[in-house]
């Protein structure tokens, strides 16, 4: 591994074989988080490609000519021609070995295949899920000198990290940017001595021994382990949604209703969440209209009735959503009446996607006794039904899914465990 400067680049790389050249910065997170997994794979396929490192703020000038615009960017050469896709942001090792592999013969990928020893890694306490809860375990175990390791297949930050604004998080006068509040969460338990894998993939869970397999061959055993993964929200899975997501489609209003005073929204859904949701966004709103798929709204009857005398709310019943598109700062809505199949417009100031949220829960689902909604259960000290696992934060089964709900569960179960060890 060698690092160049942009002096150095024709002749290294234009110039060269075969290269991967990572533009890194300093004070980067991800470009922490890339650095092991770039020295371990040099050492792998350092005989077939050059591995190169070049330093983005110290050479301005090459990175914008080359249209590198963040930190860490990973660019893979063959005869001066960039060869396969580039990788930026949190990028996985995963993700690196695919470009590897296209750039050098079969044979020769299952020689270095053949090379990978697998490696066993030990620590009192394993996190699995990098957000609000896990962090705050995380630094908690921390502080009480627990050796601990933050697992997430992303980079640390969970659901705060891509919020716009965060307001109620006490603490701060003015709202912050999430990115900014996860940020500091992360670096406040990484200063600690947290370990973090981060940006990994996590082949294997096998919680009665207390193991995760990352990235296929790294082994780290514990003795507790944290479940953190949080939730993803359903989708509707209709074109446009995935690309305005955070940018005029949301999928919480306790976050986002207040930035819609006296605009007009859309509610997808019709169950509790979606009911409930929409009574609390008229505090703002002046109208806002509820596309449900069926002909009643699902959600408990106290909350139907309130909807049905709030005069700023419409029910548009039998309709879906087939396409979400921007057109200046307004969002267009095409739905479909699932009877008729006649489609029309709606168009709004924003839209609210209320369909559900899942678990993460799909490496361990068979093992964990679930609610009814598939959250994991657990007692007052975030213990869930096997030993020495705990879960915390908005994947276990409880009523109110907040950053400060999800911290408190963090570290109610950090100081259990370190009674526990103790
Ligand atoms: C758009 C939006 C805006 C919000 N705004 C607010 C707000 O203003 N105020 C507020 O209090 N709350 C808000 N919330 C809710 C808040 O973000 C959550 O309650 C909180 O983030 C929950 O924290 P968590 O640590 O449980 O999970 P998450 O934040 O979801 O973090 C879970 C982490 O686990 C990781 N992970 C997932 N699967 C795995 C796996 N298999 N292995 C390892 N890691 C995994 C994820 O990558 C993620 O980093 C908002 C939520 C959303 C969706």
């Amino acid at each position: 591994m060698k690092e160049i400067t942009s002096e150095e680049f024709e002749g290294e790389v234009l110039n060269g074989g075969k290269v991967i050249l990572d533009f890194y910065s300093t004070e980067c997170p991800p470009c922490e988080a890339l650095a092991s997994k770039f020295e371990d794979l040099s050492r792998l396929y350092g005989n077939d490609i050059e591995f190169l490192k070049i330093f983005r703020q110290g050479n301005r000038e090459l990175s914008e000519r080359l249209g590198v615009k963040s930190s860490p960017t990973l660019l893979f050469y063959n005869e001066g021609q960039e060869t396969a896709p580039r990788l930026t942001g949190g990028i996985k090792r995963s993700d690196i070995i695919r470009n590897l592999d296209s750039m050098i013969p079969a044979g020769r990928v299952k020689e270095i295949k053949s090379l990978i020893r697998p490696s066993v890694s030990e620590f009192d306490v394993i996190i699995l899920g990098a957000g609000p809860g896990g962090l705050t375990a995380g630094l908690y175990l921390c502080q009480s000198k627990i050796n601990t390791v933050l697992i997430d297949i992303a980079l640390p930050g969970g659901h705060v990290s891509t919020t716009h604004e965060i307001s109620n998080y006490p603490g701060f006068i003015e709202p912050q940017a999430g990115y900014m509040l996860s940020h500091s969460m992360s670096e406040q338990t990484k200063l600690c001595g947290t370990i973090y894998k981060v940006a990994v993939d996590v082949t294997r869970v096998d919680l009665e021994r207390k193991e995760v397999v990352i990235d296929e061959y790294e082994t780290v055993k514990a003795k507790r382990i944290i479940i953190a993964t949080g939730t993803t929200p359903n989708l509707t899975g209709a074109p446009g949604e995935k690309e305005l997501k955070g940018k005029g489609i949301s999928y919480c209003a306790t976050c986002d209703a207040k930035y819609y005073d006296d605009k007009e929204v859309l509610v997808i859904g019709g169950g509790n969440s979606a009911v409930e949701e929409s009574e609390y966004i008229t505090r703002f709103v002046s109208k806002l209209t509820i596309v449900h798929q069926f002909d009643k709204l699902t959600a408990n009857k106290q909350a139907q009735d309130r909807i049905f005398k709030n005069p700023k709310i419409n029910i548009l019943f039998e309709n879906e959503p087939r396409a979400f598109i921007r057109e200046g700062d307004k969002i267009v809505t095409e739905v479909e009446n699932v009877k008729s199949k006649e489609r029309q417009k709606l168009i709004s100031d924003g839209v609210f996607i209320f369909i559900g949220m899942k678990p993460n829960i799909d490496l361990f689902r068979d093992k964990l006794a679930l609610d009814q909604w598939g959250y994991i259960k657990t007692d007052e000290d975030m213990r869930t039904s096997i030993q020495g696992v705990y879960a915390v934060g908005d994947v276990i089964s409880k009523k109110y899914r907040q950053i400060t709900t999800a911290v408190a569960d963090g570290t109610i179960a950090a100081m259990a465990i370190a009674k526990e060890l103790d």
